[in-house]
């Protein structure tokens, strides 16, 4: 096959890549979110080979090299499938859209070790073949209870571990629906297929197929979906969100782990190669990457950590408040054919606007178009890119209609400064 019969109209991966400004994007997904270091060294070393030396971290935990020519593609698919980091083939690759909680294993306060359940479920996926006709943007998400909570994550089916009466159960829910079914732990693979046969039903036999859980809740209803897979609902139950960000060192037990981030997700291949270097000398081998954007390096002493830190300054986030934290930002010119604006740049000088950190979570979404890739959901302030100037959207998406247009970077300043100082009066 070649690189232009791949690239069009899915969701991409590393076998099927997608063309963007700099080049084919590769998309790696690992299970999980569990890599081993020597793995890491490999995408590090491929990125700077093959591609222009970027890595991103996607907001599911998957690695996208960034920059691959068509013509160096084959070898880095080759080289990346003789270190098993590959799936057989395209649909595979695409149907194991499994979001799970980073610390799998690690840690004491989790109800539960997911990391066989979230492998079955892979399997389960991949070897399903009719299953291979859910949606790319198709995920499905576990967590396990643990004190990092992947509340704040959207999926079309997902499950949480609980306990209730000294066992171990799981909720599931759809399309992030508050209705939700319990089950036991050795129904997770066969209600998540159920209610995946049951989707792709609904969806053919629908006038207008669905492109997400969401579509379908909205005309069934939660409580109705989960019964067509005889789960019996109970009374709505929001999602747990403890709020928290792995960012900087946490205890585990014995050892911990530290969290690093880069500014939007964006690793330079050294950066990665520097991590994967401090899990052999330091940690555990293996980094645990989060859909928070930050990498885990788990099995570190507190003093190493410390030192890491300081070693490495400002350069990765290693602290949850860094106002860097408070802004989205999509890839943007020139990773991106559609920007006129260069998103990560802007998104860095912006993170020093005055009263920004006055409030706490995502204020800002910098985007290079009106697409919004980066954040689907409505922010408080989005600079949406166009004609190498800013529109602004207040309390929306960046499709919405902006309120002020053609803002250049010092208006951008005085006009966000001026609002939030205004809000802390
Ligand atoms: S929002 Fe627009 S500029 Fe940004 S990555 Fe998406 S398509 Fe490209």
């Amino acid at each position: 096959m070649t690189v232009e019969t791949l690239v069009k109209g899915w969701c991409p991966g590393a076998l099927r890549p997608m063309e963007s400004g700099d080049g084919l994007l590769v998309r790696i997904r690992i299970t999980g979110g569990i890599l081993k270091a020597e793995h890491a060294q490999v995408i590090a070393a491929s990125a700077m080979r093959y591609g222009i030396g970027l890595i991103d971290l996607s907001g599911r935990a998957n690695i996208q090299i960034r920059g691959v020519s068509g013509s160096q593609w084959p070898h880095l698919i080759a080289d990346l499938s003789r270190h098993g980091l590959l799936d057989d083939d395209a649909e595979a690759e695409a149907v194991r859209n499994v979001i799970a909680s980073p610390l799998a294993g690690l840690d004491p306060s989790a109800w539960l070790d997911i990391r066989a359940l979230v492998k079955t479920l892979e399997h389960r996926l991949v070897s399903d073949r009719t299953l291979h006709a859910l949606p790319g943007k198709f995920g499905f998400l576990v967590d396990d209870g643990g004190q990092f909570s992947l509340g704040d994550q959207n999926a079309d089916i997902a499950f949480e571990a609980i306990q209730e009466m000294g066992a171990t159960h799981f909720l599931v829910r759809v399309g992030q629906d508050d209705i939700a079914g319990v089950i036991g732990v050795d129904r997770v693979c066969d209600t998540a297929a159920a209610l995946a046969h049951a989707f792709i039903d609904a969806s053919r036999a629908s006038a207008k197929p669905y492109k997400r859980m969401v579509n379908w809740v909205a005309e069934w209803g939660a409580d109705r979906i989960l019964n067509s897979v005889d789960i019996e609902t109970i009374a709505v139950k929001p999602r747990r969100s403890t709020g928290l960000l792995p960012f900087g060192y946490h205890c585990l037990g014995e050892s911990g782990f530290l969290g690093l981030g880069a500014p939007f997700g964006r690793w330079s291949a050294n950066g990665l190669a520097a991590l994967a270097d401090i899990a052999v000398t330091m940690g555990s081998g293996e980094l645990r990457l989060t859909p928070w954007r930050a990498i885990l390096i788990p099995g570190l002493r507190q003093a190493d950590a410390d030192a890491v830190i300081a070693k490495v300054g400002d350069a990765f986030i290693a602290l949850s408040d860094d106002p860097r934290l408070q802004i989205i930002a999509c890839a943007g010119k020139p990773s991106c054919r559609n920007a006129t604006v260069n998103t990560h740049q802007d998104a860095l000088g912006f993170a020093t606007l005055k009263n920004l950190a006055k409030k706490s979570g995502t204020r800002l979404h910098v985007s290079g178009c009106e697409k919004g890739c980066a954040r689907p959901t409505a922010t408080e302030a989005v600079l949406v890119g166009r004609n190498g100037v800013y529109d602004l959207v207040l309390n929306g998406k960046a499709s919405d209609r902006p309120i002020m247009t053609g803002l250049d970077e010092a208006m951008v300043r005085r006009t966000l400064e001026d609002m939030w100082a205004g809000e802390a009066k």
